[in-house]
């Protein structure tokens, strides 16, 4: 537990923090995360990821970024630059995570909780954000978190208690979760943390084929709309299965455009960015 009541030093750097949440796995929580990341670069804004997903983080893979090293500065750690181009329209991207510091990739990190609070306190304190380009604040930082309510949770929750940048958090879930026990769970943390909800999204939600670009509702739909309402959250949207996207991530060092480039070419930017 945090013994003083300021806020990180990182957190003075950030004009908005948002967290996205998930009561499972696999329901594409980090794909949302890198979704919002690439949709808020497009529209011009600075954006920083920070992945507290530490027994398995996959923002590095998402962002093409697994074979880079985050650099320690004089005023701390620099985070892996996605994207960032002066003379671009669009806003930076910059990448944390501990797939980023460790040596080894392939190994599995088992810690106990106070390591992992450790952590994070560390990630909210010693992340030089504005390093490279110093000029200018980070507008948005999105909080890729681990699936249900663990250790990281209680500990970004203690880190952001003072932050008046927290915008709040986005529940991510599927049509085939949205009825279960760990999305409530997921909203009545958020409750006792005092942290804002800022709404509800339903990944996965029909599929795009590749062939026709007809949208098919392959699981139920309409769940996270009906959700959202009996618990009185606002609904952002649906976001459906485009198999384009995967390729996207996983196709991303043999294509010659960026992933940015790729995503706004995409069938999902028009539906992420309306939300
Ligand atoms: P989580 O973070 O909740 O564990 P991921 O974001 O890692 O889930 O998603 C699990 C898998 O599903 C990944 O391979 C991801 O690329 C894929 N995926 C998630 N959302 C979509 C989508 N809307 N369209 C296509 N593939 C998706």
């Amino acid at each position: 537990m945090s013994t003083t009541n300021t806020v990180p030093k990182l957190l003075a750097q950030v004009k908005h923090v948002v967290l996205v949440l998930s009561g499972k796995g696999g329901v594409g929580k980090s794909s949302v995360t890198t979704q919002v990341a690439l949709t808020l670069s497009l529209k011009g804004y600075n954006v920083g990821v920070l992945d507290i997903d530490l027994t398995g983080p996959s923002l590095p893979r998402m962002f093409g970024a697994e074979t880079k090293q985050v650099h320690q500065s004089a005023n701390g750690w620099v985070p892996v630059s996605i994207y960032h181009d002066d003379k671009s329209p669009f806003g930076s991207i910059s990448l944390m995570s501990l797939g980023l510091l460790i040596s080894d990739r392939g190994s599995s990190i088992v810690w106990r909780g106070p390591k992992k609070t450790a952590m994070i306190r560390q990630f909210m304190s010693d992340v030089a954000w504005t390093s490279g380009n110093s000029s200018e604040m980070l507008d948005y930082l999105i909080i890729d978190t681990p699936p249900g309510t663990s250790d990281e949770h209680i500990a970004i929750a203690e880190e952001l208690r003072y932050a008046t940048a927290l915008d709040g958090a986005i529940i991510v879930t599927t049509p085939q979760q949205v009825a279960t026990a760990d999305v409530r769970k997921e909203i009545n943390f958020c409750k006792k943390v005092n942290f804002d909800i800022l709404g509800v999204v339903e990944n996965m939600s029909g599929f795009i084929c590749p062939h026709c670009a007809d949208c098919t509702d392959i699981f139920l739909r309409g769940g996270g709309k009906a959700l959202s309402s009996s618990l009185d959250l606002k609904f952002l949207g649906e976001i459906p299965i485009d198999p384009t996207f995967v390729e996207m991530i996983e196709l991303q060092k043999s294509s010659e455009s960026s992933l940015l480039d790729q995503y706004q070419n995409s069938k999902l930017y028009p539906i992420v960015s309306q939300i």
